[in-house]
């Protein structure tokens, strides 16, 4: 396995090996299959069950505190790992994309005065 994981295929490929589905459900099962950042708050947030018919909605996310694209090398250290909700998971998210990516170009106000 490379140790770098810039592209979205090598993310891909890290996402889908053993390594990672058997240590982010050691992750899941050390933080009580609870997001820590509701449990901060003082709420409990943990996956939804199965309903008969529909798809499994998914809620808790294992995200990695420090991005693998920037610290390869915590890919696979359970510290590095956190149980977050997908509010939470977007959230954090969001926040680096923000500072990643320039923000996108503010809509023209063309309209005419009344
Ligand atoms: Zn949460």
């Amino acid at each position: 396995m490379p140790l770098e994981y810039k592209t979205e295929q090598q993310k891909k490929a890290f996402y889908n090996s053993g390594a990672w589905k058997k240590l982010r459900l050691d992750a899941l099962e050390r933080d009580n299959y609870e997001c820590q950042h509701c449990k901060a708050d003082g709420k409990v947030t943990v996956d939804s069950v199965k309903e008969e018919g529909k798809r499994k909605e998914i809620v808790l996310n294992v995200d990695h505190k420090y991005p693998i694209e920037f610290y390869p090398k915590l890919a696979l250290v359970l510290d590095n790992l956190q149980t977050l909700c997908i509010n939470h998971h977007n959230i954090k998210e969001g926040r680096t994309m923000d500072k990643i990516r320039p923000k996108s170009k503010k809509k023209k106000w063309d309209d005419e005065w009344w």
